[in-house]
């Protein structure tokens, strides 16, 4: 399909079913793990990859194909692959990136608490040396690069779980004048908010887990750059072996069709709720990315779209742990569940969750507090979700001064 198409009519109708004559509306799943040839040269120039086709299916399948076809064109890149989640897209976009043994990688402390995992223990055991630091003051960033000198950096769009925007235009730019390249995992604003291949970036990756698949029922990931990125990204699929599988790429590309619609009005109830529980003063802090007290208010406004600051809302609910366990533990509507991106409202407890493996100190650095909860917001009214919230604090901390209308 034509790049000139915009965004939403390229979800709806991107990724090319790759069929010959037949054209159904939906593309059919393709489960065969391998294809008949029609001649011993043909298979000899496919495994060689003088042709395009399919013969294999840890090298290519259609579903997945598609899946990448429609990610290329929304994200505007000339290359990508599909994995079996994003974890494995992390590793394959560093993978990518040629780190080897003796590099730096130099990475931002605000991203999921797992990827700094993976660097420290995959990557830090192969003898890479990694740096996690904050990059949201770009004079001491620019120091960071000069001192550590890293082949590779990485960072994510809208953090978590202190939805810290960085200015990633400016980062590019210094990124690439030590001659490093920059990842930029993309989860959190999908390219309906914000596409950095367009500022720049090298690569960009996806927990496809999340807003493209949106109805939490698919694991995946994506991988989109440069055509310079191409063989390694395609070598690392078929070395390590870490592909989507053939339902997997179809249940998200389904889904990726919807994501206009979802993203778009997830952003605006989050919105919505963030002020309804600021007004309730329920809690003692709540993180939006537009609100005027968020450190990076200015830079967010600047980045992303008028009124799309993204579909999660943090709050502190001030006390301990068990605090928030009661709190979880009364939540009647919102699903305490460790993921984001789903069209129900999920909240998520750091402490235990994706930031379980940070010790207090490094949680402390980050400005993680222990009595921080996460929530994802769905597509529920968003003035039950805050009823729910406000009631479960309440729990917590009982106050008579509230009153929230039902419609
Ligand atoms: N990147 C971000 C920003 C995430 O939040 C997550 C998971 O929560 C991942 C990557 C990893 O994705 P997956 O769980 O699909 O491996």
């Amino acid at each position: 399909m034509s790049q000139q198409w915009r965004r939403n009519t390229l979800l709806v109708h991107a990724g090319t079913p790759a069929l010959g004559d037949i054209e159904p509306t939906a593309l059919p799943i393709f489960p065969s793990t391998s294809y008949r040839s029609r001649s011993a040269q043909m298979l000899d120039q496919l495994m060689g990859g003088e042709i395009e086709g399919f013969s294999y299916a840890r090298h290519a399948n259609p579903n997945v194909e598609a899946l990448v076809d429609a990610m290329k064109q929304l994200e505007r890149a000339e290359t990508g692959i599909a994995t079996a989640s994003g974890m494995a897209a992390i590793d394959a976009a560093i993978y990518a990136t040629h780190v080897e043994p003796g590099d730096t990688i130099l990475v931002s402390q605000d991203v999921y608490g797992a990827s700094l995992n993976l660097l420290g223990t995959v990557w830090g055991e192969m003898g890479v040396k990694v740096v996690i630091e904050d990059f949201t003051d770009l004079t001491h960033f620019r120091q960071l690069l000069e001192v550590h000198k890293p082949r590779t950096v990485l960072l994510e769009t809208l953090s978590n779980p202190l939805l810290k925007v960085l200015d990633i235009p400016q980062i590019v730019s210094l990124v690439h004048g030590v001659g490093a390249q920059l990842i930029v995992d993309n989860t959190f604003t999908t390219p309906l908010i914000m596409r950095p291949l367009e500022w720049g970036a090298d690569l960009v990756v996806h927990s496809a887990t999340k807003y493209l698949g949106g109805h939490g029922d698919a694991m995946g990931g994506i991988v989109l750059g440069r055509d310079e990125y191409h063989n390694r990204l395609h070598q690392y699929l078929k070395l390590r072996g870490a592909v989507l599988g053939p339902f997997e790429a179809w249940l998200i590309h389904r889904g990726l069709r919807t994501l206009g619609v979802r993203f778009e009005r997830q952003c605006h109830n989050a919105a919505k709720l963030a002020r309804i529980l600021q007004e309730s003063q329920m809690f003692s802090r709540v993180f939006y990315p537009l609100f005027a007290d968020h450190p990076t208010q200015a830079v967010a406004e600047r980045l992303l779209p008028a009124d799309l600051g993204g579909a999660v809302v943090t709050l502190d609910l001030g006390g301990g742990k068990e605090d928030v366990f009661r709190f979880l533990d009364h939540l009647q509507l919102v699903a305490s569940a460790t993921t984001v991106g789903d069209i129900y409202t999920l909240c998520l407890y750091p402490l235990i969750a994706s930031h379980r493996n940070q010790t207090p100190e490094e949680r402390a650095k980050m400005g993680i507090t222990d009595s921080m909860v996460r929530i994802s917001v769905g597509l529920e009214d968003p003035e039950d979700i805050a009823l729910d919230l406000i009631q479960a604090a309440s729990a917590v901390r009982i106050s008579d001064s509230l009153v929230i209308q039902k419609d």
